[in-house]
């Protein structure tokens, strides 16, 4: 179902814009995005946009997830932690991309919608755990990679305190309406941080997000 629609998304949508990771771009081939819309808007599951999944939240535009996996790199022996995983889409992408996922999201009905589509998958590598995410998970960590899928006022400090040595975070940062991607890299001598396009993601709430 909707393969045709996933197919024209990953080479009209990702690859004419400069995505040019393989796995990225065969994970994204592979997992069905309509699984995680609800039924009303899965006609708009392979649009140019971000689509509504319930709670006032949104699964992210399917360029921005690919740009922000890129950035990432997983690799097949990571273990990599999702703050802010809604629907469960980018999960389930990261499940085929490394060795263990854990995602953390706080709204109680889209973590159960999302373990149920991980289930229907068929995907064993990959929780969702309820909770803060700006808090991280502290009963996972560390983790090879952080993606954060909301916007943050400023890197919280739990995040990098749960990051491996060299390890990487990817982070929307900036206010309520605009943020640019940050590559943050663990280094001994700290933080390095590189700035990639703008962006548009619902805030992160909690102690270490927006109040
Ligand atoms: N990547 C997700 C997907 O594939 O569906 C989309 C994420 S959506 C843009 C942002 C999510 O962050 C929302 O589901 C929202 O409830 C969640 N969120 C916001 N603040 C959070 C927090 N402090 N801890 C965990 N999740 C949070």
């Amino acid at each position: 179902m909707f393969e045709k629609e996933r197919q024209t998304m990953v080479e009209y949508q990702l690859k004419k814009r400069g995505i040019i990771n393989d796995r990225v771009l065969t994970a994204m081939n592979v997992i069905p995005r309509h699984m995680f819309i609800p039924e009303v808007s899965r006609v708009m599951a392979y649009g140019d946009f971000a689509v509504p999944i319930g709670q006032a939240q949104t699964i992210s535009q399917p360029y921005i997830v690919a740009k922000m996996l890129e950035l990432l790199d997983p690799q097949f022996e990571d273990k990599i932690l999702e703050v802010g995983s809604g629907s469960g889409y980018v999960v389930a992408l990261l499940s085929k991309l490394c060795t263990k996922v854990i995602g953390v999201e706080r709204i109680p009905t889209l973590v159960t919608g999302s373990r149920a589509k991980l289930k229907e998958l068929k995907i064993t590598n990959a929780g969702i755990v309820e909770g803060d995410g700006s808090l991280g998970a502290i009963h996972y960590q560390p983790f090879n990679k952080i993606i954060v899928s909301a916007a943050c006022p400023e890197i919280p400090e739990d995040l990098v305190t749960q990051l491996k040595m060299n390890g990487t975070l990817v982070i929307p940062i900036g206010d309520r309406m605009k943020q640019k991607i940050i590559k943050a890299t663990k280094t001994p001598k700290g933080l390095k941080l590189e700035e990639y396009g703008d962006c548009s993601f619902v805030p992160l709430l909690g102690l270490a997000g927006f109040k």
